[in-house]
Protein backbone atom coordinates (compact mmCIF):
# COMPACT_ATOMS: atom_id res chain seq x y z
CA UNK A 1 0.00 0.00 0.00
CA UNK A 2 1.11 3.32 -1.09
CA UNK A 3 0.21 5.92 1.85
CA UNK A 4 0.96 9.37 0.16
CA UNK A 5 2.79 10.87 3.60
CA UNK A 6 5.48 13.76 3.92
CA UNK A 7 6.95 12.31 6.66
CA UNK A 8 6.95 8.41 5.52
CA UNK A 9 8.71 9.86 2.18
CA UNK A 10 11.44 11.67 5.08
CA UNK A 11 11.60 8.55 6.76
CA UNK A 12 12.44 6.60 3.53
CA UNK A 13 14.71 9.05 2.43
CA UNK A 14 13.12 10.60 -0.49
CA UNK A 15 12.80 13.72 1.01
CA UNK A 16 15.60 15.75 2.51
CA UNK A 17 15.81 16.23 6.36
CA UNK A 18 17.93 18.30 8.70
CA UNK A 19 18.74 15.56 10.90
CA UNK A 20 18.98 16.09 14.55
CA UNK A 21 18.03 12.50 15.76
CA UNK A 22 17.08 9.26 14.50
CA UNK A 23 16.92 5.30 16.10
CA UNK A 24 14.93 1.91 15.54
CA UNK A 25 11.62 3.87 16.58
CA UNK A 26 11.85 7.81 15.38
CA UNK A 27 13.48 10.49 14.33
CA UNK A 28 14.13 14.47 14.67
CA UNK A 29 14.58 16.77 12.68
CA UNK A 30 13.74 20.54 11.83
CA UNK A 31 10.86 21.57 10.71
CA UNK A 32 10.85 23.36 7.10
CA UNK A 33 8.80 26.07 8.60
CA UNK A 34 9.87 26.93 11.86
CA UNK A 35 7.60 29.18 14.34
CA UNK A 36 11.16 30.22 15.72
CA UNK A 37 14.49 28.75 14.70
CA UNK A 38 14.82 25.69 16.23
CA UNK A 39 11.62 24.66 15.80
CA UNK A 40 12.25 20.62 15.49
CA UNK A 41 10.07 17.42 14.93
CA UNK A 42 9.56 14.33 16.32
CA UNK A 43 8.29 11.56 14.65
CA UNK A 44 7.57 7.85 14.66
CA UNK A 45 9.43 6.29 11.84
CA UNK A 46 6.05 3.71 11.37
CA UNK A 47 3.25 5.44 10.20
CA UNK A 48 0.30 5.95 12.93
CA UNK A 49 -2.21 8.72 11.87
CA UNK A 50 -3.76 9.67 15.38
CA UNK A 51 -1.86 9.25 18.80
CA UNK A 52 -4.73 6.37 19.44
CA UNK A 53 -3.21 4.63 16.81
CA UNK A 54 0.45 4.04 18.24
CA UNK A 55 1.38 1.66 20.91
CA UNK A 56 2.60 3.13 24.34
CA UNK A 57 6.19 1.65 23.66
CA UNK A 58 6.63 4.13 20.64
CA UNK A 59 5.10 6.67 22.85
CA UNK A 60 7.38 6.63 25.33
CA UNK A 61 10.09 6.52 23.06
CA UNK A 62 8.80 9.86 20.93
CA UNK A 63 8.34 11.75 24.79
CA UNK A 64 11.72 10.70 25.84
CA UNK A 65 13.18 11.32 22.89
CA UNK A 66 11.48 14.91 22.87
CA UNK A 67 12.67 15.70 26.79
CA UNK A 68 16.38 14.81 24.99
CA UNK A 69 16.17 17.11 21.60
CA UNK A 70 14.65 20.15 23.77
CA UNK A 71 17.38 19.53 26.37
CA UNK A 72 19.80 19.63 23.45
CA UNK A 73 18.02 22.95 21.33
CA UNK A 74 18.56 24.48 25.04
CA UNK A 75 21.96 23.87 24.90
CA UNK A 76 22.82 24.54 21.31
CA UNK A 77 22.83 28.28 21.23
CA UNK A 78 19.87 28.81 19.01
CA UNK A 79 17.55 31.27 21.27
CA UNK A 80 15.99 29.53 23.42
CA UNK A 81 14.53 30.77 27.25
CA UNK A 82 11.87 28.10 27.12
CA UNK A 83 10.09 25.53 25.28
CA UNK A 84 6.52 24.66 23.90
CA UNK A 85 5.76 21.46 22.93
CA UNK A 86 2.64 21.02 20.44
CA UNK A 87 1.13 17.81 19.13
CA UNK A 88 -1.79 17.90 16.81
CA UNK A 89 -4.23 15.06 17.23
CA UNK A 90 -7.30 15.63 14.45
CA UNK A 91 -7.96 17.75 12.09
CA UNK A 92 -10.21 19.82 14.80
CA UNK A 93 -6.81 19.81 16.65
CA UNK A 94 -5.35 21.67 13.45
CA UNK A 95 -3.38 18.04 12.62
CA UNK A 96 -2.01 19.05 8.80
CA UNK A 97 -0.13 16.09 8.34
CA UNK A 98 -1.72 12.85 9.27
CA UNK A 99 1.80 11.00 10.75
CA UNK A 100 1.83 11.42 14.48
CA UNK A 101 4.53 14.08 15.11
CA UNK A 102 5.58 16.24 18.16
CA UNK A 103 6.55 19.70 17.70
CA UNK A 104 9.27 21.26 19.91
CA UNK A 105 9.17 25.38 19.97
CA UNK A 106 12.10 27.15 21.01
CA UNK A 107 10.52 30.32 22.82
CA UNK A 108 12.08 33.45 24.02
CA UNK A 109 11.25 36.52 25.67
CA UNK A 110 9.96 38.83 22.68
CA UNK A 111 9.04 36.45 20.38
CA UNK A 112 5.98 36.80 17.98
CA UNK A 113 4.34 33.59 18.96
CA UNK A 114 1.22 33.62 20.00
CA UNK A 115 -1.04 31.08 21.22
CA UNK A 116 -5.42 32.41 20.91
CA UNK A 117 -7.33 30.23 23.24
CA UNK A 118 -10.01 31.52 26.16
CA UNK A 119 -8.28 30.93 29.73
CA UNK A 120 -10.65 32.94 31.38
CA UNK A 121 -13.68 30.53 31.91
CA UNK A 122 -14.03 29.07 35.26
CA UNK A 123 -17.37 26.40 35.40
CA UNK A 124 -18.19 25.19 38.65
CA UNK A 125 -16.60 22.50 40.37
CA UNK A 126 -19.71 19.71 39.97
CA UNK A 127 -19.27 20.04 35.89
CA UNK A 128 -15.33 19.76 36.14
CA UNK A 129 -16.40 16.62 38.59
CA UNK A 130 -18.70 15.40 36.04
CA UNK A 131 -16.32 15.78 32.84
CA UNK A 132 -14.05 14.32 35.00
CA UNK A 133 -15.93 11.00 36.04
CA UNK A 134 -16.64 10.93 32.58
CA UNK A 135 -13.24 10.80 30.83
CA UNK A 136 -12.58 8.57 34.67
CA UNK A 137 -15.38 5.95 33.04
CA UNK A 138 -13.89 5.97 29.43
CA UNK A 139 -9.92 5.68 30.72
CA UNK A 140 -8.51 2.07 29.55
CA UNK A 141 -5.27 0.52 29.76
CA UNK A 142 -3.98 -1.64 27.08
CA UNK A 143 -4.42 -5.05 27.44
CA UNK A 144 -0.46 -6.25 26.79
CA UNK A 145 1.49 -3.53 28.52
ZN1 LIG B 1 3.53 8.62 7.41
Amino acid sequence: MIIDCVFCEIVAGNIPSSLVYSDDMVMAFMDINPVNMGHALVIPLKHFVELSDMDEATGMRLFQVTMRVQKAIRASGVPCEGVNLFLADGEAAFQEVFHVHMHIFPRFKGDDFKISADWSKQPPRSELDEVAAKIRGAYTEPRNS
